[in-house]
């Protein structure tokens, strides 16, 4: 027979916390992640009363309970937040598709306004075409870049203050073990933070930084949230995957090792005579970039260059092409540009 619960000490235990080793009761493993939720989200200060919040909706596990825990804990502790679900179509066949009707079936339950952004429409490619022009290998690097320009540009379009995402404890290690991987300082003293974000972009929170996979899986079942869990075409050729092998792999030998790698993103030092890349605008389409034009400009023109390959990597021959091609005296407008205006853009509403 299960033991007892280990806090209420009446009803039988129903698990035991991954995070901690405690034997729980449902009730009680759901009070205690929904605290800690509430402890991360305090802790941080994340929010301030009137707040618009685009909660990034994917359809998968991690922002279905986002989603529910934002709204239970904005109605239980009085945040005064206005959430809305904001939600990107990629443009996989059976994948996004799929995941979407699991976010219209939420919002549904939530009754929160929910907005669907189109890469088609945003950029004038989905990513199955860019997939077919790519071949085997760097979808998710031209994925990851569209989508954080996508989420942005949806999340200003509709008036938020804010964008909360679904990221885990098992993601921010993940992440920092692949931008320690690849030495990439500036993103790994920005990954860990639970509020990023730099002059020119809405501020991103992850509230969820602290909470495991595993407890996220067990929250979302034993409130019977309904999500998606069907893993993305693309993502066996992503090197996240090999991350998530090693991180596996490590806690296999040591099971504190998520929470161990998400504190070392938080205080790695970064050595003081590495330069930091300052913010700009993109030269092209005047979103926020470290460069004179934004990776998303310069992936995209490998695409229509029938060059995507080119445009992977840093520099890239393509973005010092492009860059000898701008013409200072052209302004913006003037260029002939395949995206689409983002100004006349409109999000589809469900
Ligand atoms: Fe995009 Fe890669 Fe995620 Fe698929 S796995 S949705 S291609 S980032
Ligand atoms: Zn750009």
């Amino acid at each position: 027979m299960a033991p007892a619960c280990g806090r209420c000490g009446e009803a039988r235990a129903a698990l035991r916390r991954p995070r901690t080793g405690e034997a729980l009761c449902r009730g009680c493993f759901a009070a205690a992640f929904e605290a800690e939720a509430h402890g991360s989200i305090a802790a941080a200060g994340l929010f301030r009363p009137g707040e618009t919040v685009a909660v990034a909706a994917s359809g998968g596990k991690d922002s279905a309970v986002l989603a529910h825990l934002l709204r239970l804990l904005d109605a239980r502790h009085g945040y005064g937040l206005r959430l809305l679900l904001l939600s990107v179509d990629e443009g996989i066949a059976g994948y996004r598709d799929a995941s979407l009707a699991a976010v219209r079936r939420a919002r549904r339950r939530l009754a929160l306004p929910l907005h669907v952004l189109a890469y088609q429409d945003l950029f004038g490619w989905s990513m199955d075409r860019i997939a077919r022009h790519l071949g085997g290998r760097g979808h998710c690097t031209f994925c990851g870049v569209l989508r954080r320009q996508a989420l942005d540009r949806g999340a200003a379009l509709l008036g938020a203050d804010k964008i909360a995402t679904g990221h885990n404890a098992d993601d921010v290690a993940e992440t920092v073990l692949m931008n320690f991987l690849r030495g990439d300082v500036g993103r790994l003293r920005r990954c860990a933070g639970i509020l990023t974000g730099s002059e020119g972009t809405l501020p991103r929170c992850k509230p969820l930084k602290h909470a495991y996979e595993k407890e996220i899986v067990l929250y979302a079942y034993f409130q019977g949230l309904d999500y998606f869990s069907t893993e993305c075409v693309y993502s066996p050729n992503a090197y996240r995957g090999h991350a998530r092998a090693l991180l596996k792999d490590l806690e296999a030998i040591r099971p504190s090792a998520v929470a161990d790698l998400v504190h070392s993103g938080e205080r790695l030092a970064v050595r003081e005579d590495i330069r930091m890349p300052t913010q700009g605008t993109c030269q092209r389409c005047g979103y926020i970039s470290s460069q004179a034009v934004c990776k998303a400009c310069v992936l995209l023109e490998g695409l229509n260059r029938g060059l995507p390959r080119l445009a992977i990597g840093k520099p890239s021959r393509l973005q010092k092409a492009l860059l000898d091609e701008e013409k200072p005296e052209t302004s913006v407008q003037e260029e002939e540009s395949s995206q689409p205006a983002i100004q006349s853009l409109k999000t589809i509403d469900f």
